[in-house]
């Protein structure tokens, strides 16, 4: 699937739409979802344009992907969910219910959040 720049968080990337930023680098981006699913609802997404995990695991060097996952830690912790825990959401494609076609991973946090998927 080809990359489309006029997606939410490519817009949010050229400032042309508002963020609620919680940390920024060169590289990466974490601000809070506009509609939270938890106490703590943070979104953390890479700069290059990638449509998902699986675009980003496979196309993106390996240290781009190593720091990405570095620094959702270190959100998750300067954010006070490392003691208690917390919860990471890569959606990925239909199946996985990705909305929004820029890879990004949700941190989830700030009460038990029961279980993992609905039963079915
Ligand atoms: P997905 O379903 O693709 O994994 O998650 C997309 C997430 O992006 C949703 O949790 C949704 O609330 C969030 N979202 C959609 N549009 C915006 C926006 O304009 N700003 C922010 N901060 N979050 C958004």
């Amino acid at each position: 699937m080809a990359y489309d720049s006029d997606n939410i968080f490519a817009k949010i990337l050229r400032g042309e739409i508002p963020n609620n930023t919680v940390f920024e680098d060169d590289e990466v981006l974490a601000f809070h979802d506009i509609a939270p699913q938890a106490p703590v609802h943070v979104l953390v997404i890479p700069k290059g344009e990638y449509v998902s995990a699986d675009d980003f695991v496979r196309d993106a060097p390996a240290d781009v992907v190593g720091r990405f996952f570095a620094r959702v830690g270190e959100v998750a912790r300067s954010l006070g969910l490392a003691d208690d825990g917390y919860r990471l959401i890569a959606n990925t494609g239909a199946h996985g219910g990705q909305e929004v076609p820029h890879f990004h991973m949700h941190i989830c946090g700030g009460q038990q959040l029961g279980r993992m998927l609905p039963k079915g």
